[in-house]
């Protein structure tokens, strides 16, 4: 509390259980800006193939299903929603089918471009509004957003990672291990990272933080100071102190 207001956008990329999600979250709440998770975008147009029954190889028909989806992120930090032709998808999109394809499916260089088409769309309207916005995901800093004041890239061991991601998978009813966690998340990074367009990997100009040490209270401090350093923090009546 008593942080000021965001001004701009700060984008955090990285791999998955970085602590990337929760740190965004809070870094938005506590700055009284929007919350924009590109994953989950990512995450419902994959429902959405697998719901038509398509093969998340087959490019041209992943295509079709991501075109005609209508995907609706929220953007409110406390209540971050995803909807899938209007209905809501929140807890779907984290179950094991999802998380399995969700690489395959965005690779695909037209699914990217029409999800980074939107996820631009919705960072311009939130500078319009409240005019902050704290976007994660793994190609923000790179293709999303590459002028954001405030890039940075969180990393940690995978290890801590994989206990970090089998963790949230318990809270949230899913039964998980740490070691099946950590295939899944080693998978996914390379994944990730092999792919020909907007491949994971940090912007030249990103912060790298390492958050294998950090708890969440640790990570939120260090990118609120860096969010202070580049004079990004407006004081309620809009005067950049
Ligand atoms: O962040 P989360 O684990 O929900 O992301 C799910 C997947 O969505 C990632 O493994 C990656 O394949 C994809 N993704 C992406 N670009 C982003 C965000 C997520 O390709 N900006």
């Amino acid at each position: 509390m008593g942080h000021g207001e965001l001004r701009g956008v700060v984008a955090l990329d990285g791999p998955s259980g970085t602590g990337k999600s929760s740190a965004a979250r809070r870094l938005a709440a506590a700055l009284g800006a929007r919350y924009l998770d590109t994953g989950a975008m990512y995450r419902a147009v994959t429902l959405a193939v697998l719901r038509a029954g398509v093969d998340p190889a087959d490019a041209d028909r992943v295509a079709e299903v991501v075109h005609a989806a209508r995907v609706e992120q929220g953007v409110d930090p406390e209540h971050s929603t995803t909807a899938l032709d209007g209905e809501d998808v929140g807890v779907e999109i984290r179950g094991p089918e999802v998380t399995s394809a969700v690489s395959a499916v965005s690779a695909e260089p037209r699914v990217r471009a029409l999800v980074v088409a939107q996820q631009q769309a919705i960072i311009a309207d939130a500078l319009d509004g409240v005019g902050g916005v704290v976007v994660e995901g793994r190609d923000i800093g790179t293709v999303v957003a590459p002028d954001a004041p405030l890039k940075v890239y969180l990393t940690a061991d995978p290890q801590a990672r994989a206990q970090r991601r089998a963790k949230q998978d318990s809270a949230s009813g899913r039964v998980s291990t740490v070691d099946a966690t950590l295939v899944d998340v080693q998978r996914r990074d390379a994944l990730d990272s092999s792919r020909a367009v907007s491949p994971l990997r940090p912007a030249e100009d990103a912060v790298r933080l390492d958050t294998t040490e950090l708890d969440l209270a640790g990570v939120l401090a260090a990118l609120l100071r860096l969010v202070d350093e580049r004079g990004l923090v407006a004081e309620p009546s809009g005067r950049v102190r």
